[in-house]
């Protein structure tokens, strides 16, 4: 494929990949990832969705769950700094029957871009997830831009508390033993500041790579959409089920299983 596409303009090659269908696009994949010197991958709750985890605007997605308990908030207030401060009572309680993932296993997503970092073929993980899977799966460059839910901090004290305080906490809001203070999950609500760490991380890693793969997400969230303008390298593919806002920007687009794409090209590398 290099060959035919030596003397092509940019365009000419986006036409190219464009047109390719079925085999020949996993094949484009696969070469892509074996010529990239830094590639990284930049995913979201869809990654998860094979372990059984629900993403957010899926049509199975907890934004559409119904549940009258919650039924008189909107999703997004749930998973908010208002509803924490405002009605903590209501964001424990959801936040432990819908955030829970401390018992959940890796997919192939999750192992095939474990098995690419330790081959050498991927730089690190920038991830809007949660729940710790990329770590389980064996990741060690991962960039959890919107923190862990297996962490936990007391919001006086700072004290860190592990993956199972909130949930085996007997107050409808967890307290730190310590202070007396409320233990919060570790995670960006919406409404609040991205941890500095992770993202200056991940705009560090984006500014050098030559590969960008984009899988699992939406990319409706402010901070991911951000990130994945912050790249200008060589290639970009986007492996998602729902059509995304930068489908135009990318060379391959799969609208398809990410656990099935990820398995069948890190098993060919
Ligand atoms: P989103 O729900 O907005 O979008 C998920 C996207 O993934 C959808 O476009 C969907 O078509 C696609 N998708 C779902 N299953 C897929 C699969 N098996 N293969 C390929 N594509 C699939 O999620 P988002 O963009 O990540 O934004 C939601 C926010 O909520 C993020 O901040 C995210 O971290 C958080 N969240 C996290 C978890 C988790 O930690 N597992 C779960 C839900 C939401
Ligand atoms: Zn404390």
């Amino acid at each position: 494929m290099r060959g035919i596409l030596k003397d092509c303009s940019e365009r000419e090659k986006l036409r190219y990949y464009h047109g390719l269908l079925g085999e020949e696009k996993y094949a484009a994949l696969r070469e892509m990832i074996l010529e990239a010197s830094k590639a990284v991958f930049l995913g979201g709750a869809g990654v998860s969705t094979e372990s059984g985890i629900p993403d957010f605007r899926s049509k199975d997605g907890l934004y559409r769950k119904k549940n009258r308990k919650f039924a008189r908030y909107r999703p997004e207030y749930l998973l908010s700094n208002e509803c924490l401060t405002g009605k903590p009572e209501v964001f424990f309680s959801y936040f432990r029957e819908n955030l829970d993932c401390r018992e959940v296993q890796p997919n192939d997503a999750h192992k095939a871009l474990a098995r690419l970092e330790s081959a050498g073929r991927l730089s690190g993980i920038i991830t809007q997830n949660i729940d710790g899977l990329h770590q389980k799966a064996g990741s060690k460059n991962v960039m959890e831009i919107h923190g862990s839910a297996l962490r936990s901090y007391c919001v006086y004290c700072r004290k860190n508390y592990g993956p199972d305080f909130i949930f085996q906490s007997l107050d409808p809001v967890p307290r730190c033993p310590e202070c007396g203070h409320m233990v919060r999950p570790d995670v960006t609500l919406y409404g609040e500041i991205l941890p500095d760490p992770a993202y200056g991380d991940a705009i560090r890693i984006l500014q050098d790579a030559d590969l960008l793969v984009i899988g699992g997400t939406s990319l409706e969230v402010g901070s991911a959409s951000q990130l994945a303008h912050i790249y200008h390298g060589k290639h970009m593919v986007i492996i998602n089920k729902g059509k995304t806002k930068l489908e135009g920007k990318a060379d391959l687009v799969f609208h398809e299983s990410i656990g099935k794409v990820l398995k069948a090209v890190s098993d060919s590398i």
